[in-house]
């Protein structure tokens, strides 16, 4: 049987743009916030997507959901997720995270949101992250990632901070996703660029 789903506030919303709080430690204890997450689990494998951060279901607090599926990456190929080092992701949640850069590499590529549905574009984003977190028990949890974990670790903290993709992507990438399937799939980012009429980005 398929769990209750929480609505998506879409760009626009104010939620969207403020700063969430921090969990109390009897917040991260309470059943409520147990609820909470189990419907945004719900809410992100319904839609589905890669990761979901209360404020994006309306909620200003400092929590975020992630999960990045083997199916879901069953469209790239090989060389696409080599490229992206994206790996398979397993369940897990972050309570009051802090982000820390561990590799500033830019690394370009597309990406969408659930809050501004139906769009797409080129965002850099440091290639290695590392996130301090509590779980959703309270235990301390230490992550470093790399490649797309670390991008969606990066967007997600975003969202707690009143972010969205469309602050650091490459305006002139900007595209709705059925275009960025249908003429950018396939494409390498340096090809994009040239097409887009973009500067070679230096390494
Ligand atoms: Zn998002």
């Amino acid at each position: 049987m398929r769990g209750t789903v929480l609505k998506i506030v879409q760009a626009g919303d104010p939620v969207l743009r403020q700063r969430a709080r921090e969990l109390t430690p009897e917040e991260v204890s309470s059943p409520e916030v147990k609820s909470l997450i189990e419907l945004m689990r719900d809410t992100m494998r319904d839609t589905p997507g890669v990761g979901l951060a209360a404020p994006q279901v309306g909620v200003g607090l400092r929590l975020v959901v992630v999960e990045d599926r083997a199916a879901y990456q069953a469209a790239l190929s090989a060389e696409e997720l080599a490229a992206r080092e994206r790996e398979p992701v397993d369940f897990h949640v972050l309570i009051n995270p802090r982000l820390v850069v561990e590799d500033p590499t830019l690394v370009e590529f597309h990406e969408g949101c659930l809050s501004v549905s139906g769009y797409a574009a080129l965002v850099p984003r440091a290639r290695g992250v590392r996130v301090e977190a509590l779980d959703e028990k309270g235990a301390p949890v230490s992550i470093s990632a790399r490649g797309w974990y670390a991008r969606i670790l990066q967007h997600e903290v975003d969202h707690l901070d009143g972010a969205l993709y469309v602050d650091r992507m490459e305006t002139r990438s900007f595209s709705t996703a059925e275009n960025h399937r249908r003429h950018q799939a396939g494409r390498t980012t340096a090809q994009l660029r040239v097409e887009l009429g973009l500067p070679e980005r230096s390494k």
